[in-house]
């Protein structure tokens, strides 16, 4: 057996989900991506497995198997289909506002229906005017005696419309900036919610990309998360612990992209042999396979760090070094891969085209790569090396 940083329990489960990916979620993944429609059946099918699960701990309905697991988990899904390997992805992203800083009353009435899968989450920072610069965003909340009224809107925002609880960030103090910034959890069915259109899109195509309008949404006052004034800080920590999520996603990608070119190249011939055979070939898949071990190694570590208890800024920067190597990684790989089935990588008969659609949004959603080097040369900045330059000078 290949040696391996998981135990023997952590691998038990990998194979249940990797049988699971390989026999049920495959063969889903082409008409998936054709018919742009959510796949409730694969939602169906994690719930009846408790896959969702691998996401809590034991507390709240969960298996409690870690953060690493679940990165895994959704690294072998990713592998046949990105869009099903979001929604593991997403159902963490939605809840973490929960787990972060919810209530004790908050996490019992929502973590064990997100445990099971019963209920899908969503998590709305994004406005059509505030992507990257998050604290540019105009939704409001006022409290109005036990309730808060929200204004405004959401863009692109995942799992729209078949979610059941938004984690929703908006202004409690427009002239506040970052400190004026608070979260919410609003359920699908406030008076004054509604998802306004879904966004048709270059791939993950079953996924939904929403926006959302609130006019004048009333939800209760307990539902506000953490403290006001708090969001800001929320929602970063959030994005912490969800982006290794995306690159996750991403890893899967580019493990699958390379799994299916080595294959294909084994059989495809060209003068007179197996086009595995020409070393222009094998150069390119030597790169594909470190490169992605190389970026597993970033965020199994995250995963590590996470389980060890690690917080602050040194996650801060193994997240983000995680989201931006695995998010690079995917779309070379998936890029490369492509180029070695020649034309028929470039036709949908074949997944490959779907790979490199479908590992551009890695590289752009829960913060761009261009942010994620802003937040990794920000903690570098903050370090101190001075012993490097002891015996310069
Ligand atoms: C399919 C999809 C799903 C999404 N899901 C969600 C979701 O569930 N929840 C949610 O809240 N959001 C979601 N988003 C939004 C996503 O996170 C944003 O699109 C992303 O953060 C970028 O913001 P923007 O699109 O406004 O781009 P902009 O912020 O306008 O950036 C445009 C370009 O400028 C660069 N740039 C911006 N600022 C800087 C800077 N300071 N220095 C250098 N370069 C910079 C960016 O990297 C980018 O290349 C989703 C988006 C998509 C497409």
């Amino acid at each position: 057996m290949a040696w391996d940083v998981l135990t023997d329990e952590q691998r038990e489960i990998r194979e249940l989900v990797r049988t699971l990916a390989r026999e049920r979620v495959a063969p889903r993944a082409a008409e998936i991506d054709e018919s742009h429609e959510f796949p409730w059946d694969i939602v169906e099918l994690f719930r009846e497995h408790e896959i969702f699960g691998l996401l809590f701990d034991e507390e709240h309905g969960g298996s409690g198997t870690g953060t690493l697991l679940a990165l895994v988990a959704i690294e072998e899904v990713s592998k046949v289909c990105a869009t099903s390997g979001l929604l593991l992805a997403v159902q963490e992203l939605g809840s973490l506002g929960l787990k972060l800083a919810g209530s004790q009353a908050q996490k019992e009435a929502y973590l064990p229906r997100l445990a099971s899968g019963e209920w899908l989450p969503a998590y709305a920072l994004t406005e059509a005017g505030s992507g990257s610069d998050s604290a540019a965003m105009r939704t409001t909340a006022v409290r109005d005696g036990d309730e808060y009224v929200l204004n405004g809107s959401k863009r692109f925002i995942t799992n729209a419309g078949v979610a059941n609880l938004y984690t929703v960030f908006a202004k409690t103090d427009p002239d506040g900036g970052h400190a004026g910034i608070s979260a919410f959890l609003v359920e699908s069915d406030a008076p004054g919610f509604a998802v306004a259109r879904l966004e048709p899109k270059m791939g993950i195509s079953g996924s939904t990309t929403g926006e959302l309008t609130f006019d004048d949404c009333r939800i209760p006052a307990a539902n506000l998360l953490g403290e006001e004034g708090e969001g800001f800080k929320i929602a970063m920590r959030i994005l912490d612990r969800s982006r290794p999520g995306v690159a996750a996603q991403a890893l899967g990608i580019a493990q699958g992209a390379t799994d299916y070119a080595l294959e294909y190249a084994k059989t495809r011939e060209t003068m007179g042999k197996p086009i595995a055979q020409h070393q222009l070939i094998q150069a390119k898949l030597a790169d594909m396979e470190t490169e992605t071990e190389a970026a597993r190694g970033l965020l199994y570590r995250f995963g590590q760090m996470c389980d060890a208890g690690i917080d602050g800024a040194e996650l801060t920067k193994a997240s983000a070094q995680a989201k931006l190597k695995c998010g690079d990684v995917a779309m070379w790989v998936a890029t490369e891969a492509v180029q070695i089935l020649g034309g028929y990588g470039y036709i949908k008969e074949y997944p490959v085209e779907r790979f490199m659609r479908d590992a551009k949004i890695t590289q752009i959603y829960e913060g761009t790569q261009e942010v994620q080097r802003l937040v990794i040369a920000r903690e570098m900045l903050r370090e101190s090396r001075a012993f490097l330059l002891a015996g310069v000078g």
